[in-house]
């Protein structure tokens, strides 16, 4: 189903969901960068997924892309293996309640919520934005069914939920900005997915039992679902699919 031989890029894509797609990528043909912030962990999932998928298939490129020069430093690494087929925006992290009381340490969680969802998405692509191919190029946003249905709670203040939410504002502009080039921009949003490094640990029973009793289909999402997914949309048979919200969630949010 995937077109072979693309450049694809794939930010948070030494673990988990983006783990998993740099895997499908890479196993299809695909040439995948994956960017993140621990090194090594890169460099293993690189060495990992090129075993099967072919030595130098993945390149790993660390960068805290909250960082507008770390960004632009990746950018350029990235600008000199050609043109952008691919950019997955899937680097987020749930940003645990402020450390303390008051409206500092409020203000300090919601401004790393919102650069970890939201900024480090807005830098990327806009370093990569002329370097995407035209027509072709596909831009893919990884959201959450939090920015549709709302949430807080032991994970986090609402400020993720937000930080999402906001990232759907931004990519349907986006779409409009970039569709008479030919390049799709959509946002797949998913919800409960098992299997990552998300929750550091924090998803204990009750909250795994409550996730699944949200869905209709009784079990928590994988990687490899939202891996495939993602394959679609950035598809050459995806031309026409632009400017979508796209749920992932196992009926958990219904309609939209
Ligand atoms: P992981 O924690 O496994 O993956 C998050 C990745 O993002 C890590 O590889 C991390 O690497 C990277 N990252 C975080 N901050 C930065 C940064 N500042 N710069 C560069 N890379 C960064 O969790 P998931 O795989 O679950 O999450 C992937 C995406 O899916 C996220 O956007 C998440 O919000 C979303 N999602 C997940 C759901 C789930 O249930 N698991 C449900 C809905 C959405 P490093 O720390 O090394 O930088």
């Amino acid at each position: 189903m995937i077109d072979s031989a693309r450049l694809v890029v794939v930010s948070g894509g030494a673990t988990g969901i983006g783990r998993a797609i740099a895997r499908r990528f890479a196993g299809h043909g695909d040439r995948v960068v994956i960017v993140g912030r621990r090194r090594e962990l890169l460099d293993r999932a690189a060495a990992e997924i090129g075993r099967t998928a072919g030595t130098g298939r993945v390149i790993p490129v660390g960068a805290d892309l909250t960082d507008p020069g770390q960004v632009r430093d990746a950018a350029d690494r990235i600008i000199g293996l050609g043109p952008v087929d691919v950019l997955v925006n899937n680097a987020g992290a749930i940003v645990t309640p402020p450390d303390g009381a008051g409206l500092g340490a409020l203000a300090a969680a919601w401004r790393r919520d919102l650069d970890t969802n939201l900024i480090t998405a807005v830098l990327l692509t806009n370093a990569l934005l002329e370097r995407l191919s035209r027509p072709g190029g596909r831009v893919v946003m990884i959201s959450s069914a939090a920015a549709q249905r709302g949430g807080s709670g032991p994970h986090s203040a609402g400020s993720y939920a937000a930080a999402k939410a906001a990232l759907h504002g931004w990519a349907l502009g986006l779409a409009r900005q970039l569709g008479p080039d030919g390049i799709t921009v959509n946002v797949l949003a998913p919800g409960y997915i098992q299997d990552t490094d998300i929750f550091h640990g924090r998803d204990t029973p009750e909250f795994t039992a409550s996730k699944i009793a949200d869905t209709l289909v009784g079990r928590p999402g994988t990687p490899a679902e939202v891996a495939a997914a993602v394959a679609y949309i950035a598809s050459a048979e995806a031309g026409y699919l632009t400017g979508q919200i796209i749920g992932l969630n196992g009926g958990a949010v219904l309609g939209r």
